[in-house]
């Protein structure tokens, strides 16, 4: 399988702080990672910018050997969402909206017809009744409990089957237990989807069963 992210010398520095300073590194296609570190040490800013919802300082960001960096904001909106799917400690579902609706959003955004949006429907539908959240398409996100926001906001991110699913401290907010359960889910997913996956973290019981490991300190890649 080739490589699928490549990244070149990426520094990204703000006002009072270089988030990242100096990163090279590249991923295969199909495969997991695991991106470790301490708090503050860049972990979720270079994982932003995999994704496209920032751009680097320097250096270069290249998906399926395009280069981020030369990408109009519209297509960084387009590339986001036909390309990545995103799983964060707090869920972004949209609280006026039931949650088959805020399923249904990205296929809408991407202007989908009748035939693909089906797809996605079915999908989506699937993904419910495997994850056991059947019970909650009709509801709205405040309705919900914690896991069953983050399990709607799973299937969200895989509504559209993306080439990468990238998850920032997916277990946040989650017991030792659940966490497992849902690494594990998040595995199996990114599998059956053939989506690389991308896990940033500071929690090394999570990080234990990775095998391929970066770990990040003071924005700089040490090797894990
Ligand atoms: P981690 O996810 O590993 O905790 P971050 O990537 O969030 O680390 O942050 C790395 C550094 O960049 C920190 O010092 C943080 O304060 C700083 N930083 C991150 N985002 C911003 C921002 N939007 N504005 C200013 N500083 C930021
Ligand atoms: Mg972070």
């Amino acid at each position: 399988m080739g490589i699928i992210i490549k990244l070149m010398n990426v520094k990204k520095f703000y006002k009072q702080s270089r988030a990242l300073n100096g990163v090279t590194l590249s991923m295969n296609e199909g495969e997991e990672y695991l991106i470790r570190g301490a708090s503050g040490s860049g972990k979720s800013t270079l994982l932003y910018l995999l994704g496209g919802l920032d751009r680097p300082t320097e250096g270069e960001v290249h998906v399926n050997q395009k280069n981020l960096v030369d990408l109009s904001d519209e297509e960084l909106a387009l590339y986001r969402n036909r390309y990545v799917g995103f799983v964060f400690q707090f869920h972004f579902l949209l609280p006026s909206m039931n949650c088959l609706d805020n399923l249904l959003l990205p296929a809408r955004l991407a202007g989908f017809g009748a035939l693909e949006s089906a797809e996605v429907k079915e999908r989506v539908l699937n993904l419910a009744n495997t994850l056991h959240v059947n019970h909650c398409l009709e509801k709205f996100p405040y309705e919900l409990s914690g896991g069953e926001q983050q399990r709607i906001n799973i299937i969200r991110a895989l509504s559209l089957k993306p080439k990468l699913l990238l998850c920032d401290e997916p277990t946040g907010n989650l017991d030792s237990e659940n966490s497992k359960i849902v690494i594990q889910l998040l595995r199996t997913l990114a599998r059956e989807f053939h989506s690389t996956l991308v896990v940033v973290t500071h929690d090394p019981v999570i990080a234990e069963s990775f095998s391929n490991q970066f770990l990040m300190k003071d924005g700089m890649l040490v090797l894990a």
